[in-house]
């Protein structure tokens, strides 16, 4: 099987071409940033993205299939952001592939947006169901239990912001460079992770739930108690800071996969393993304790590079491969879902197969 893959679910327009097996199995991917359209707005502006998408996507597709040196008529299916996401974006995503579809007879794939990252760590690696995943990113933060391609359990995840969005803001509010992830691991780099004292929110609650709009709230008074007091921010301050902050952050993401990993351990997987995806996964602080934890439950731990860890149509191509593989094909009544939650429990559309 070799599927064309269509993102267009946030602010990157992406597209790509895999297959199901073979040395690579990414024969292309193409994303189209859009961070340059935004950039003065301070966030994704709904209304200019859907736009970009529909001006971009066309392009972005011929660009995929030059690249993998294939024509249309060779795919074996098209799959398609499907949700959840801004509808806008989805809508022009499933538009441009119901169109191919109709134009060539190909089949179909609808693909939830978070089943692709949810099965990244299956297209770069030899990794057998179930597994545990982690997906950490700007946007979200769940614990899944992955048992299928369209089978899985959510055990916890955040009740606020996701820890990508606390980077982020934790940037803005020290006046550090977006996005927020690198420019705050680099400080924190040069920086004292005692000095600041930030809280560790749910830890003393049962389960994987977690929160992060706290620590940002704490940041926001401990900058504002420093500059009454000097007049100002040091290049030292900000430092000791953001190692705070990035401490906090890996130490509840560390704690509570621990917990985690012991309810998946429950199900005796015959390779357990502990999977990330998302682009706070780049974090190298963060990182090496979830590598700690799953060494520490016997666990391997999975992290895809990072350009498969952040929006990408690969991701997507591939979902839609695994859904073929076990019969799971779309029509043109196809819709784009604003809200999708990857859970068999809530979401029927992906509860279907076995
Ligand atoms: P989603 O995919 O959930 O809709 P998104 O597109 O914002 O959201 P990603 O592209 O997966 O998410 O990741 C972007 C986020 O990852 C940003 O919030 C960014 O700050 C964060 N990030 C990137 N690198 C790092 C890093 N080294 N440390 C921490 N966070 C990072
Ligand atoms: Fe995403």
């Amino acid at each position: 099987l070799t599927l064309l893959g269509i993102e267009s679910s946030c602010d990157d327009t992406a597209a790509a071409v895999v297959r199901a097996t073979g040395d690579p199995k990414i024969l292309s991917s193409v994303v189209i940033g859009q961070t340059a359209l935004h950039g003065s707005y301070g966030g994704v502006v709904p209304e200019i993205a859907a736009r970009a998408h529909a001006e971009k996507l066309d392009d972005c597709v011929s660009e995929a299939l030059d690249r993998a040196g294939l024509a249309l008529g060779q795919m074996d299916g098209i799959a398609v952001t499907a949700g959840p996401g801004l509808i806008g974006g989805v809508l022009s995503g499933v538009m441009c592939a119901k169109g191919l579809a109709a134009a060539t007879g190909l089949p179909l794939v609808g693909v939830n947006h978070l089943a692709g990252h949810a099965l990244t760590p299956r297209l770069t690696d030899d990794l057998p169901y179930p597994y545990l995943m982690l997906l950490v990113s700007g946007g979200h933060c769940q614990f899944l239990i992955v048992e299928g391609a369209d089978r899985f359990r959510r055990l916890g995840g955040t009740i606020d912001d996701a820890p990508g969005e606390a980077f982020d803001k934790t940037a803005r509010l020290l006046g550090l460079p977006q996005p927020g992830g690198p420019s705050v691991q680099a400080a924190a780099a040069e920086g004292d992770p005692g000095r600041f004292r930030f809280p560790r929110p749910l830890l003393d609650r049962p389960g994987s739930d977690m929160s992060f709009s706290g620590l940002k709230t704490a940041l926001l008074r401990e900058r504002d108690a420093l500059v009454a007091a000097q007049g100002g921010l040091y290049e030292r301050d900000r430092a000791d800071m953001c190692a705070g902050f990035q401490r906090a952050v890996t130490e509840v993401l560390a704690e509570k996969t621990r917990r985690a990993l012991a309810e998946y351990l429950c199900l005796a997987p015959r390779h357990p393993a502990l999977a990330v995806a998302g682009g706070v996964a780049a974090n190298s602080s963060i990182r090496a304790a979830l590598d700690a934890v799953a060494q520490w439950a016997g666990a391997a731990f999975v992290a895809p590079p990072l350009a498969l860890c952040t929006d990408n149509a690969a991701m997507i191509a591939w979902a839609g491969i695994e859904r073929m593989q076990i019969g799971l094909v779309d029509d043109m009544t196809l819709a784009a879902r604003p809200r999708w939650p990857l859970d068999n429990g809530s979401a029927p559309m992906l509860g279907g197969g076995k």
